[in-house]
């Protein structure tokens, strides 16, 4: 047994110190960046903030609404070949480069999914997705994706370690993914003892991957704009999103009534409520167990949209970042004690 001493911190552990900026207005800042992919020739431009590939979040819905904001969305697993082919000939030209096809390691995934890519060959992005991205298997699903789409921006994940970084990146993905056990609806520590604080995963995966080329992309635990703009801070190229943009009308579902209040159902992939909905599928999909809450209802997403970039573009202004790609240099984290002032929160 072994004992690593230096501590590991999540969002809730720091804050931005502010810096004299010369920014007048966060209406100034650009929250949109470039990318070149570390195996192929494409290259990205967009606001790197992207649902997950959950089946109340990661909706063709979803895709359009973010995509009109430049926004990433992965589109989960479940949708049928058919469904996506009805789904692209209704949205517009350029939603190829806001999706991503998502797939776990099993055989029949991957057979849907290069039916799909062949169906659509302009799409361009495939999400590569499992609980413990650390099983040699995971490695050489990731190789063997590779080789069945050598033009396609892969993305694999997820892992919280440098080293495991880069060994995905070495076998084909060109972003990882970040994060065990931070999820909202995840009991991956709970059920097993097993995670990493986020905001320490960000900033040792980001430097892994930024080493050899790759980028990161930062998947869970995000529950305010401020903890956005912290994952950014702290190195994440992308940062995805569950909760934060659960409970919209694009999220699917069906909203409930009780008490006068209205509430839309959220649940982990591998909650039961996810298992007896996809029997059969979704075994594999996580490790442990997730929880099935309802949200509040919370209308159409573009206002959560807003917020969550209105509060970026202040971080930004807050530390003199003209442009999201300058944040991690202009970022100094304090290490704190407290958050917000919770007086009047009920
Ligand atoms: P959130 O933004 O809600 O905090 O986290 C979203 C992430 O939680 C997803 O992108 C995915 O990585 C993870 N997740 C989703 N469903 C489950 C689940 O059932 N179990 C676990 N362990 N993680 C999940």
């Amino acid at each position: 047994m072994r004992i690593e001493n230096d501590v590991k911190l999540g969002f809730k552990d720091v804050m931005f110190r502010p810096k004299r900026s010369t920014l007048s207005s966060r209406a100034q800042v650009d929250v949109e960046r470039t990318f070149k992919f570390l195996h192929t020739e494409t290259a990205w431009t967009g606001v790197p903030v992207m649902a997950a590939n959950m089946d109340t979040v990661g909706t063709f819905d979803m895709a359009l609404a973010l995509a009109a904001k430049r926004m990433f969305t992965a589109i989960h697993k479940h949708y049928t070949i058919e469904e996506w082919g009805q789904f692209l000939s209704g949205a517009g030209k350029g939603i190829e480069n806001y999706i991503a096809v998502s797939t776990g390691t099993g055989n029949q995934d991957l057979e849907k999914a290069e039916r799909i890519f062949q169906n659509h060959p302009s799409l361009k992005f495939l999400c590569i997705d499992v609980a413990n991205g650390y099983s040699e298997h995971f490695v050489a699903f990731v190789k063997k994706a590779r080789e069945t789409f050598p033009d396609k921006v892969i993305m694999a994940g997820n892992v919280v370690t440098g080293e495991m970084v880069e060994e995905l990146l070495l076998a084909g993905a060109d972003i990882v993914k970040v994060g065990i056990g931070p999820g909202s609806v995840c009991t991956t520590r709970v059920k097993t003892g097993v995670g990493y604080p986020q905001l320490s995963a960000i900033i040792e995966c980001a430097d892994a991957a930024h080493g050899i080329g790759g980028q990161i992309i930062s998947d869970g635990g995000c529950t305010t704009p401020g903890d956005v703009a912290k994952a950014f801070g702290a190195g994440a190229d992308f940062v995805m999103l569950g909760g934060m943009l659960a409970g919209h009308d694009e999220s699917g579902g069906e909203v409930v009534e009780r008490d006068g209040r209205r509430y839309k159902q959220f649940y982990g992939m591998s909650s039961s409520t996810a298992m007896d909905k996809h029997a059969g599928g979704v075994a594999e999909y996580r490790a442990s167990e997730g929880k099935t809450v309802e949200v509040d209802y919370r209308g159409p997403v573009e206002q959560t949209v807003q917020d969550i970039l209105g509060g970026l573009r202040s971080t930004c202004t807050y530390v003199g970042a003209s442009r999201l790609k300058e944040l991690t240099k202009r970022t100094t984290f304090i290490r704190v004690a407290e958050q917000e002032n919770r007086v009047y929160n009920g």
